[in-house]
């Protein structure tokens, strides 16, 4: 069967998500919200399970955000190394914890303004902790899996992250924001991949209007 829309039906597609994806949600390990906010920075182009073994011994070493904001720089890209990308991560972390020190005392503050103020952090981390930390729907998580299958699907026609974000926070109940991102990320993983989809396979095919594809 075809889909006749050129929108999938956002119900079913959310019922099939959880069916397919119970639980889903992020891996990546914290237990305060400034070790949430590395984490998910750290994760960019990275697998939490690696991020999980680099944040063990990271989040011992670092404790807060004054620790970070004064560490020896060549010292904390060995210590990011693993997770690639480890300069320009060095250099984000280190720069968002020098604000959080010098404006906020050092804590992780709790609106999106302000998060968003942070150098280095856009919408889409600062959702994962209010989500995470707070279970605050700030938003939808949206990155470069969400906005491919939302183009697919007929959800969003934006090509930036934060427009997408916007068509996705009309469209989806805000009581699905904090799952739906995990689980769109774990079928663009798996399923509906950038250079190959997968629709043979994928539990949307009969109603995907598969745009693009
Ligand atoms: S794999 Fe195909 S059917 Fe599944 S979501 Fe992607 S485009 Fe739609």
């Amino acid at each position: 069967m075809s889909a006749s829309s050129d929108v999938i039906p956002v119900d079913t597609l959310i019922s099939r998500l959880r069916s397919a994806y119970p639980g889903a949600s992020y891996e990546l390990n914290w237990s305060t919200p400034l070790e949430m906010l590395v984490a998910t920075i750290l994760a960019a182009q990275c697998t939490d399970e690696r991020v999980n073994r680099v944040t063990a011994t990271l989040f011992v070493k670092y404790p807060d955000a004054r620790a970070y904001a004064t560490a020896d720089r060549a010292e904390l890209e060995q210590d990011l190394k693993p997770t690639g990308f480890f300069r320009q991560k060095t250099n984000t972390i280190q720069n968002m914890c020098r604000a959080l020190v010098d404006e906020f005392g050092g804590e992780v503050p709790r609106t999106m303004a302000e998060m968003v103020r942070l150098p280095g952090v856009a919408r889409k981390t600062a959702n994962v902790v209010f989500a995470t930390c707070w279970n605050d729907p700030t938003g939808v998580i949206v990155d470069t899996h969400v906005a491919r299958l939302s183009k697919r699907m007929g959800l969003s026609r934006q090509r930036k992250a934060d427009r997408v974000e916007d068509d996705l926070m009309v469209l989806i109940p805000r009581s699905e924001w904090t799952f739906f991102g995990p689980a769109m990320i774990l079928l663009g993983r798996y399923v509906c991949k950038a250079r190959k989809p997968g629709c043979d396979g994928c539990v949307m095919e009969d109603i995907c209007p598969k745009l693009g594809v």
